[in-house]
């Protein structure tokens, strides 16, 4: 069968080269081979992070470290920020592990702002929030360095951000943030296979780790801390992960940050321009647009065009492009684009061109 693009947001298409990276024969996780993989990677990591502490690699999906930093740091009750499917998820999560929880919703659509979260940690009530930097279902990007602002006065409470279909796309300074967990599963602006999770935790969150008593021992920070100090993890890992992005590392640096951060924003404008072009609106408030995907207004929103979207979707897809049909109560309202990983202005307008047929069917 024909392989159809990817331009979902996530997972996104997987090179090549990191396929090949993928595929090297297996090597012990305890052995010199490993560490040396391990270590070598490291200090890339901490540059991608901005970072000086240890960068953490889980062969989970996200949600495993994002249920693990609930478990380990929730001791009173965690503020769950939600505007939109995996930011909501996130308040159900924390239920789940038996926390005490509490939802600031924003509709979807819009972003989360410090105001409300200061009006909320105010309370005193809290000792741990979380926070998704780029909402992938509505494609909002919130902005982190207002919300982290918030944390020179909230020195307590722990701050723990979903970057999941930002990082390496957008600039994320863990340590000047002076955030307590960042995280990020690489299916998405990674362009590696689904599977792993990059990670990492400041001292006070490895300290707070020390008190929970619940924290499991999958996603025990701690362990996470002491197996990276000798650049191991705690359990067996995807080793395959590990190759794939050790040979993604090269890339990312061979292009360099700067680069990569002005191509993601160059691309997602210019999905924006096709959308315009066609008529439709985008559904973020305007300027929270992600820059690593485009949900694009389909009657979720008064205004522009409406169209029906499983009709654009085959069209596309017999084209050779996969683009997404709207996620959770937006599906079919909003349909979205990827720009995430690898892609370039030829590559999109490759894309961008069977849209522009398909839309001619419509
Ligand atoms: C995809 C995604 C997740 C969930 O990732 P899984 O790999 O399914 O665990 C969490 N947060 C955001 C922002 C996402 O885009």
């Amino acid at each position: 069968m024909a392989h159809v693009k990817l331009h979902i947001p996530g997972p996104v298409e997987v090179s090549e080269k990191t396929f090949r990276a993928f595929c090297q024969p297996m090597i012990g996780h305890r052995g010199q081979g490993f560490k040396d993989l391990y270590a070598a990677m490291q200090p890339k990591l901490q540059a991608l992070l901005y970072t000086k502490q240890l960068v953490f690699l889980s062969t989970s999906s996200a949600w495993g470290v994002m249920e693990g930093a609930i478990r380990n740091l929730v001791a009173k009750k965690v503020l769950n920020c939600m505007c939109g499917a995996f930011s909501d998820k996130w308040f159900d999560v924390s239920k789940r592990c038996g926390k005490d929880a509490e939802a600031l919703q924003v509709p979807w659509g819009s972003p989360i702002r410090a105001a409300q979260i200061d009006a909320k940690l105010a309370t005193g009530q809290f000792d741990a929030l979380t926070v998704i930097h780029n909402e992938t279902s509505t494609g909002v990007m919130s902005p982190l360095a207002e919300i982290a602002a918030l944390k020179a006065k909230y020195a307590d409470v722990m701050f723990i951000v979903d970057c999941v279909s930002s990082l390496t796309a957008v600039k994320v300074e863990f340590d000047a943030l002076g955030i307590d967990v960042v995280l990020a599963g690489t299916q998405k602006a990674f362009a590696l296979p689904p599977g792993l999770t990059v990670f990492a935790c400041s001292p006070a969150a490895l300290k707070k780790a020390e008190s929970a008593k619940d924290r499991g021992y999958y996603f025990d920070l701690l362990e996470f801390q002491k197996n990276a100090e000798q650049s191991m993890t705690p359990s067996t890992p995807s080793i395959g992960h590990v190759y794939a992005l050790a040979s993604k590392l090269e890339d990312i640096f061979a292009e360099g940050l700067d680069a990569r951060y002005a191509r993601h924003a160059r691309l997602s404008k210019i999905t924006r321009d096709w959308a315009a072009k066609h008529g439709f609106t985008t559904f973020p408030d305007a300027g929270f647009e992600s820059q690593t995907l485009t949900c694009v207004n389909n009657g979720a929103k008064p205004g522009g065009r409406v169209v029906d979207v499983p009709k654009l979707q085959k069209l596309v897809k017999d084209r050779g492009f996969l683009i997404d049909g709207g996620y959770g109560k937006i599906k079919g309202t909003t349909f979205r684009v990827s720009n995430m990983g690898d892609e370039t202005e030829a590559t999109m307008n490759a894309l961008y061109a069977a849209m522009d047929e398909a839309m001619k069917q419509l």
